[in-house]
């Protein structure tokens, strides 16, 4: 069957490589696509909005999920704090006859396209190189020293899987990378 209702599009890159700039592009761009909201432990930031941005839940709760198989996948993206894609949410948006957008890290993706291989386009998004990560990641200013260095050693390593995806977007010029995103989605959503 080639419905639209069973696709997943999934955006991954190490974290600060821009993907949620391209999620949020491609999401105005098309508008068949919606955000799958993600259950995590971790806190909201100030601007955050639980339903929204994540269902922010805790430890216990997200470990009951684990037991009762509720997710399509699940990670500890960082020491102590799990990030999750329920198998409700993908529901939820099929059911709305749209297509759901995974803005997940790199192993959940591994682990959503072995699960789904027929009906998943996964866009791997490259950060230019890791200081230029790194450089991002101070900007947006949500980390303190010991995140920030977590996250750029994530991702040296994470670059390192970014041949197992469909299709790897070099993100040196965000215009140029939204633009490349968009023709390779057009043509998944078309397929
Ligand atoms: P942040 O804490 O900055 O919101 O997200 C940290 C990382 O977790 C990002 O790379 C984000 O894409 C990833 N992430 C968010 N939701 C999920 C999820 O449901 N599963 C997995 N595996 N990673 C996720």
């Amino acid at each position: 069957m080639n419905s639209i209702h069973q696709k997943i599009l999934i955006i991954t890159a190490p974290s600060g490589a821009g993907k949620t700039s391209i999620t949020h592009y491609l999401m105005r761009t098309f508008p068949v696509l919606a955000f799958s909201i993600s259950a995590a432990t971790r806190n909201a930031r100030e601007n955050e909005k639980n339903g929204v941005d994540y269902y922010f839940i805790s430890e216990v709760d997200f470990k009951k999920k684990i037991q009762q198989k509720e997710f399509a996948e699940w990670e500890m993206v960082y020491e102590g704090k799990y990030y999750g894609t329920l198998k409700s949410e993908l529901k939820r948006i099929w059911a709305l006859g749209k297509v759901p957008v995974l803005d997940i890290d790199v192993k959940g993706a591994l682990h959503v396209q072995q699960q789904y291989p027929e009906n998943t386009l996964s866009i791997f998004i490259e950060p230019p190189s890791v200081e230029e990560l790194k450089n991002r990641l101070l900007s947006r200013g949500t980390e303190n020293e010991e995140s920030l260095n977590v996250r750029v050693n994530k991702a040296s390593y994470e670059i390192g899987f970014k041949e197992h995806f469909n299709e790897i977007i070099v993100n040196d010029d965000l215009e140029k990378a939204c633009e490349k995103a968009t023709v390779i989605v057009a043509s998944f959503l078309q397929s």
